[in-house]
């Protein structure tokens, strides 16, 4: 499996949709991810036999596999940047576009630690 794009994240998909919740690695604040409803093709029968039943759960697993892929790349593109200093994805909040980085991502605590100078990335979310 994919490593997550945040250290923190949480895996709230159940039987009926994929959720998954992801914090910024620098000011925990929670980032979330579209959820994706799980279409399993047997939604219209009440009863499903042993054989549907089993089915039914190793399609959940590839598409629980694929939303989860899919919602660290939703995280890459819409939600967290990454510090050129410490490696952590943080949010627009925490990011900073350095000076001394010619224009490079770092966050917040690095940008103090080394006395650098920067511009706050801001999202406005
Ligand atoms: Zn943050
Ligand atoms: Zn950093």
């Amino acid at each position: 499996m994919l490593e997550p794009v945040t250290k923190d994240w949480e895996d709230l998909s159940t039987l009926e949709e994929f959720a998954f919740k992801f914090f910024c690695d620098c000011c925990h604040k929670e980032l979330t991810v579209p959820k994706l409803k799980f279409n399993d093709g047997f939604r219209r029968k009440r009863r499903l036999t042993p054989t549907e039943e089993k089915l039914r759960g190793l399609v959940w697993a590839r598409d629980h596999e694929a939303a989860y892929e899919r919602a660290n790349l939703f995280m890459h593109q819409n939600h967290v940047h990454y510090c050129e200093i410490c490696g952590d994805h943080i949010c627009g909040d925490c990011a900073y576009v350095c000076e001394e980085l010619e224009g490079g991502v770092c966050c917040e605590k690095c940008l103090k630690e080394k006395g650098y100078h920067g511009i706050r990335m801001w999202e406005g979310e």
